[in-house]
């Protein structure tokens, strides 16, 4: 079988460095494209050096990416700065790593003649959305720089599929959980940081009353989604990547078990979120199949 070549920006990260695995198992080479800032290196070290070359650099400041892309079949781009309470303290900086740096890497995909390219954008885009399930025709309602940034970056993808005719793609993650998510930081995930208070003993921290609902998707079902979108001939479309179902926060502390404590609302984030995948599922013939139970044992055995 042919050996493919793809890219992976942010490859060292949780959803990239599971991309990684993936696509080597499935006789792809991987070069992983990294400035190791929310990535880490442990993440790739049990691959070897023949599949896997991991290169430091900011894709915000290298203007010189194209020597990387050379003879790449795919570029999935995952790199990006993803917390919405520091992208209001810092806006700038969410803006050079969000906008500008995926606009190196799609100057870089355009001259190496990719066959598909992979943006990650964010159901972020949609805002507090009135209607459930949310469809990809939903109105844009920007709330933070992140959104904006992340959105903006979504633009220029399709532009660039528009006007220099590229094979683009872009997936709107909704709440994305699985090994290797991150668990150390003061923004991460409802799930990094159950499964952390869940191996210390100590009580889950649920925001507000628990009651309000997010799309869980897991990591193993969003890269598939990726593996049969490179497959099929779809390009220049926007797909919500979630998994359809709606999970409330107290639902997902009843499956990690143990006590709960209340903590004050956020503010500003939406009450509910639900992804309408039925457009992936027919254009692309996917479908989740990993239930939040299992998702969740199976993150608690990781
Ligand atoms: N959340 C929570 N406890 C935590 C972290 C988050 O109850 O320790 C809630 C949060 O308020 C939100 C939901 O879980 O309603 C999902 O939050 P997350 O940060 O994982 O993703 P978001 O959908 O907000 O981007």
């Amino acid at each position: 079988m042919k050996i493919k070549k793809s890219i992976i920006t942010g490859g060292a990260g949780f959803i990239g460095s599971n991309l990684t695995d993936f696509l080597v198992k499935n006789n792809h080479n991987v070069i992983v494209l990294d400035n190791f800032i929310s990535g880490n290196k442990k993440n790739l070290s049990h691959h070897k050096k023949e599949n896997v070359r991991v290169i430091k650099t900011d894709i915000s400041k290298n203007e010189e990416l194209e020597r990387y892309f050379k003879g790449a079949d795919y570029v999935f781009h995952l790199a990006g700065l993803a917390e919405i309470i520091p992208s209001i303290k810092n806006p700038k900086k969410y803006f050079v790593n969000n906008v500008l740096g995926t606009l190196n890497v799609l100057e870089a995909a355009k001259k190496a003649k990719i066959k598909k390219f992979i943006y990650a954008a964010s159901s972020s885009c949609y805002g507090a959305a009135k209607k459930l399930p949310t469809s990809e025709k939903s109105k844009i309602d920007l709330k933070h720089p992140y959104a904006v940034t992340k959105f903006m970056g979504e633009e220029l993808v399709m532009k660039y599929a528009s006007i220099y005719n590229m094979p683009n793609i872009s997936f709107r993650f909704f709440n994305v959980y699985g090994p290797r998510l991150n668990t150390s930081g003061q923004y991460s995930a409802v799930m990094g940081n159950f499964l952390e208070q869940n191996k210390k003993n100590k009580p889950l921290t649920v925001v507000g009353d628990g009651k309000q609902t997010r799309d869980f998707i897991h990591v193993y079902d969003l890269v598939n989604a990726f593996l049969k979108t490179i497959k099929s001939r779809t390009v220049n479309e926007i797909f919500n990547l979630g998994s359809g179902k709606k999970t409330s926060i107290n639902d997902i502390a009843k499956i990690f078990g143990g006590t709960k404590k209340f903590i004050p609302k956020r503010p500003g984030e939406p009450k509910n979120s639900l992804a309408d995948i039925s457009k992936i599922k027919k254009k692309i013939n996917w479908k989740p199949k990993i239930s939040i139970e299992k998702g969740i044992k199976n993150l608690l055995n990781s």
